[in-house]
């Protein structure tokens, strides 16, 4: 028997958790978190995201600042926002939705970022820092995941480890996340030769390449753990369309002793993440030792 991993169930029990912190800062403290959301432009899908994001900072307790910005917005504009963001003190995050115009740098916007509040964990002094072993913010999607692998697993000491997927959003920071972790860590990619021998190595089996069900179930290693990071959009036949993982789910069954369903496996992890990153943030920008709460 395969597990289906309920990220939905284990999403819902981070944010009550993040919800007892709140009160618990609000009440001991005086501090309300807040996180600031950032919306360049009019993407149907990054305005969902924004949505969501901003119904359940609120549902969490935390203070929710929506800033919607005109897709002609220059670089200046944008960098502007960041720098009063920076400077207001009832702003503990800020996240900057992704992907931005062509006319703004990414890059330059990230790194205008106060790391402190970078509670996506995207510039460059919070990749240092997870790379380095230091403190930092830790990128919300990869640390679902190691939420996920520990409450299957628990200690993850020794494990072969294998990662598909270098993006600095998923991969490479997954990768850094095992390994401090101390699994053995292999990152795969386009490039990788005999992709299927490689997977079939690793006792936790990460999948992020946006490929439809490409992992097929004899790459999977008998009682291997999988985390299915995927989310592909694909016809059903009928006219109608579902999502699927980067993961053959079905032909999983019965080889891995346990998978992430998609939809309702990794994805609900990602801001739940986000709403335990701004914890963390404001509790460290008060000096408020998060173990207390
Ligand atoms: P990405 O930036 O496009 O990176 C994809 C990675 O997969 C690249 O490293 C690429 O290798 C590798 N790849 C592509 N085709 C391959 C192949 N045939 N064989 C081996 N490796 C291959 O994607 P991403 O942003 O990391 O996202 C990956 C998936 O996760 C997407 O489906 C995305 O929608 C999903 N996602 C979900 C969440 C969530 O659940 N909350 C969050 C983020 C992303 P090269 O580097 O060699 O090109």
């Amino acid at each position: 028997m395969t597990r289906r991993i309920d990220g939905k169930a284990f999403a819902a029990s981070v944010r009550e958790r993040v919800a007892a912190e709140v009160t618990a800062l609000g009440e001991r403290h005086g501090i309300t978190p807040g996180l600031a959301v950032v919306l360049v432009g009019e993407d149907p899908a990054s305005q969902v995201y924004v949505r969501n994001k901003g119904k359940q900072t609120v549902e969490a307790g935390m203070q929710s600042f929506e800033h919607k910005l005109p897709i002609e917005t220059s670089q200046d504009e944008l960098l502007a926002l960041i720098d009063q963001l920076n400077n207001d003190p009832a702003v503990h995050g800020i996240l900057v939705q992704l992907p931005l115009p062509a006319q703004i740098d990414t890059d330059a916007v990230i790194n205008a970022l106060n790391r402190e509040k970078d509670v996506d964990g995207f510039h460059i002094g919070n990749v240092g820092r997870l790379w380095s072993g230091g403190e930092g913010m830790v990128p919300c999607t990869p640390l679902g995941c190691l939420m996920l692998l520990q409450d299957e697993l628990g200690d993850l000491t020794g494990k072969r480890a294998l990662v598909l997927g270098r993006s600095n959003i998923v991969g490479k920071p997954m990768a850094a996340l095992l390994l401090a972790q101390h699994c053995t860590v292999t990152i795969a990619h386009s490039r990788t030769v005999d992709l299927p021998a490689r997977c079939s190595e690793a006792d936790i089996l990460v999948a992020a390449v946006g490929r439809a069900q490409m992992v097929k179930g004899d790459w999977i290693k008998p009682g291997a753990t999988v985390i299915d990071v995927g989310i592909n959009r694909i016809e059903k036949g009928d006219g109608t369309t579902r999502l699927v993982g980067d993961v053959d789910y079905d032909a999983a069954q019965g080889v891995a002793a346990a998978i992430t369903p998609v939809p309702g496996g990794v994805g609900p992890m990602t801001i739940a993440c986000l709403l335990h990153n701004t914890v963390t943030a404001a509790c460290r920008q008060n000096g408020v030792d998060r173990a207390s709460l």
